[in-house]
């Protein structure tokens, strides 16, 4: 691959150029830029600029509303209900954050309960932020349906992520964020394009079957939850918990007739924020360190997001590293104006 190495803040520049280029307000288009090119620079690359002609496609479409300007209210000393009217979750959630901060700082909790929202991308980006300001933070969205519960033959269910971060002394936030999914469907795109096949397990063809075969997947066929029956009752609860707490809609309700070439899922997220040490320190940030330490004393020696880190650092010494082909045309996209 011959790839050009590129600064974070020049990536980032020229996405915003692009969502500028297709129905995006200023404000959505920086969140959306520094998240797909966070995303790119911690090598989370099923989100990155690979998703850039998805982002595109949905925004052309009117499926997702570029201009959306959600509204966040704190129905309660510790809920905030956030309506993004048809936006991006990361705008929602941008928009809610300083009243996430003052209930946490109020009552030791938030619930912050977004709905009507378009995510397309990682969850790490969102709950990162909270642990590096030593609280604890969780959250689950919803998608589109294209994983078959445990036994079934139709999809039901989102890849429906979840993630969290806490803070550790001495060390970044521990980030965890993964699909309930076996494999989250941009990693099986990914291996669309590369025509490699998915491990056996992975998912279903059109009619139910077991295939690993990414195409057949793909084509109306589904992904299989991760865990077995123990997997696809946690995916559940990701659908209850974003698609029904907050009032927003289940995977399956769906629906892009009339809205050609639309990607992103039209769903719902649900965020927590703790702080740990509310009420009476809990030494929550020593005792998390210890925790890491006997994980890898006990020989796990790659914790939950290590990989990205190391990526990051590699990123912010070096540049991240983009196919040339590709960054050409990226560059094409931030200079034509639609
Ligand atoms: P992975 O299975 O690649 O990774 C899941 C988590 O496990 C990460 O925190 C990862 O850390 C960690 N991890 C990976 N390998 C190991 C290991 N050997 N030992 C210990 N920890 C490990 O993620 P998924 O494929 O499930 O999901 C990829 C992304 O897709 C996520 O960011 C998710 O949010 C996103 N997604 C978004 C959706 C949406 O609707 N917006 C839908 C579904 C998924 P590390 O990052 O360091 O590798």
């Amino acid at each position: 691959m011959h790839a050009e190495r590129i600064s974070y803040q020049e990536l980032k520049a020229l996405l915003k150029a692009i969502f500028l280029n297709n129905r995006t307000a200023s404000e959505t288009a920086d969140i959306l830029a520094e998240n797909c090119s966070a995303c790119e620079r911690d090598g989370a690359l099923s989100h990155g600029i690979f998703r850039v002609a998805g982002y595109i496609a949905s925004l052309r479409s009117g499926w997702v509303d570029g201009h959306a300007v959600p509204e966040a209210t704190r129905v309660g000393p510790s809920f905030i209900r956030i309506e993004a009217r048809n936006g991006f979750a990361q705008r929602a959630l941008c928009a809610a954050d300083p009243l996430i901060r003052q209930a946490v700082g109020e009552t030791g909790i938030a619930v912050a309960a977004i709905r009507d929202s378009h995510h397309f991308s990682a969850l790490w980006p969102d709950v990162e932020p909270f642990a590096l300001s030593g609280y604890v933070a969780i959250t689950a969205v919803n998608g589109l349906a294209n994983v078959v519960p445990h036994g079934g033959r139709k999809a039901v269910y989102g890849t429906n992520p979840i993630a969290f971060a806490v803070p550790v002394q001495d060390a970044p936030p521990l980030v965890v964020d993964q699909a309930t999914s076996v494999m989250a469907n941009g990693e099986v795109r990914l291996h669309a394009l590369a025509d490699k096949h998915v491990p056996q397990g992975t998912g279903v063809d059109r009619d139910g079957n077991p295939t690993t075969d990414p195409h057949a997947i793909l084509a109306g066929g589904a992904l299989n939850t991760f865990g077995g029956y123990k997997g696809s009752s946690i995916a559940l609860f990701v659908e209850i918990l974003a698609g029904a707490v907050t009032g927003g809609q289940f995977s399956f309700e769906n629906d892009f007739t009339g809205f050609e070439g639309a990607q992103t899922p039209k769903a719902g997220q649900l965020m927590i924020v703790i702080d740990p040490n509310w009420g009476r320190s809990t030494n929550f940030e020593a005792r998390l360190a210890g925790l890491c330490a006997q994980l890898v004393d006990a020989g796990q020696n790659r914790l939950p997001g290590t990989r990205r880190l190391a990526n990051r650092e590699e990123a912010e010494r070096s540049g991240i590293p983009i196919n040339c082909n590709e960054l050409n045309r990226l560059r094409q996209l931030a200079g034509q104006r639609s």
